[in-house]
């Protein structure tokens, strides 16, 4: 079990943080030019819209890139772990910076398919991933 620092929540993020507890991957995404936005902030980048809300993804995507860390830099995380950059299929753009979980960090390739998954830490859910075929292999 791995005690993770927990991100600051303010009203821009609260839903990508807490989304899980609804077994959802909330986005935030521009109500004008539907462009996802992430990390959450209170406008648009495309289009300076203010008017953003966060919606439910799929929560699928792939590992863009991602490393396997070996070395005990907090002295709760069980090494070794993955830390990786996911993209989103709803938009590649969007790249989530989270751990590997539920497979053997040798396995991780770049292009692998994987889903959310959350781990509750508080009253916080963290997204997590895990390849998408996980259970039926
Ligand atoms: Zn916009």
């Amino acid at each position: 079990m791995m005690v993770r620092p927990l991100p600051a929540v303010n009203a821009d993020n609260r839903a990508f943080w807490t989304g899980g507890g609804d077994g959802a991957l909330m986005i935030n995404r521009c109500q004008d030019c539907r462009s996802y936005v992430h990390p959450p902030g209170p406008f648009c980048p495309h289009c300076e819209s203010r008017d953003v809300a966060p919606e439910a993804v799929s929560g699928q995507g792939r590992v863009a890139t991602y490393t396997i860390n070996r070395r005990q830099w907090h002295p709760d995380m069980t090494v070794p772990y993955v830390l990786a950059l996911v993209e989103l299929d709803e938009d590649p753009a969007i790249r989530l910076p989270t751990n590997i979980v539920d497979v053997d960090p040798e396995r991780v390739t770049i292009g692998m398919r994987v889903e959310v998954t959350f781990e509750q830490a508080e009253d916080l859910f963290i997204p997590l991933f895990r390849p998408l075929d996980c259970g039926k292999q």
